[in-house]
């Protein structure tokens, strides 16, 4: 599918140290006017598909918080880097299957992509079988898009009472726009969803839209591209 996203994916810098500066002044520069402050956001570096010498430079740069879209992915790269540096928040972006629950909450240290009541259960038990409670965003599908995961906008306010009923610490609400159109909308939709149901965070915005997310309220913003370059190939 073509990206016509009206801000395609602006990489700028020579290294990961100029590129991670880049992303930050841009952050920095829309909290102002929205009257917020730079440290409210989360900067999450997206590293699916990239390796640990991609990784390094951002880590030796400063970035802490990393994102990845699969389990398995995760276990294979992170704990090496981990022995270095030991401060890194690990953030699951991708849809998780409930067979990979107990090794999520093991290695994770917040989940983007609670989605169901199936998988609700499932990290209710691995949470309390490992002692260990890890926050969770609900990922909603704000663009009511059959292709995409997510829980249904009317079914979100029941996965929030299930999730407080089971003792899963709630981060806030995670979204992906619809590609195609204008993601402001459905960024200023998702924050009304939060504050209609007492949630403070708000995960979204990837690099082609970030900036807008920030204006609207983000809280965590999850970025590739900009970071790393482009993936694949
Ligand atoms: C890959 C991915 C991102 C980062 O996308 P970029 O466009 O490369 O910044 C953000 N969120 C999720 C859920 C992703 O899968």
């Amino acid at each position: 599918m073509k990206n016509a996203r009206p801000n395609p994916p602006a990489i700028r810098g020579r290294n990961a140290e100029e590129r991670l500066a880049n992303v930050r002044e841009n952050i920095a520069r829309m909290c102002k006017p929205a009257r917020r402050e730079p440290e409210d956001v989360t900067l999450i570096a997206v590293s699916k598909t990239h390796g640990a010498e991609a990784i390094r430079p951002l880590l030796e740069a400063g970035q802490r918080d990393f994102g990845e879209n699969r389990v398995a992915e995760a276990q294979d790269k992170w704990p090496g880097l981990r022995e270095e540096f030991a401060d890194v928040r690990l953030h699951l972006v991708g849809q998780l299957q409930s067979n990979k629950a107990e090794d999520a909450v093991a290695l994770l240290d917040c989940i983007h992509s609670l989605d169901r009541p199936s998988l609700l259960k499932a990290l209710a038990k691995a949470m309390d079988k490992a002692d260990r409670r890890v926050p969770c965003f609900v990922q909603v599908n704000i663009g009511d898009e059959p292709q995409k995961g997510g829980c249904a906008i009317s079914d979100t306010p029941a996965l929030i009472a299930a999730a407080r009923e089971a003792d899963i610490p709630l981060a806030g609400l995670m979204c992906i726009p619809p590609a195609e159109i204008e993601a402001a909308p459905f960024f200023a939709l998702l924050a009304k969803l939060a504050h209609d149901n007492g949630l403070a965070g708000l995960s979204m915005g990837m690099s082609g839209d970030y900036e807008t997310a920030v204006q609207l309220g983000a809280t965590h913003v999850r970025v590739g591209t900009a970071l790393f370059g482009a993936r694949g190939g």
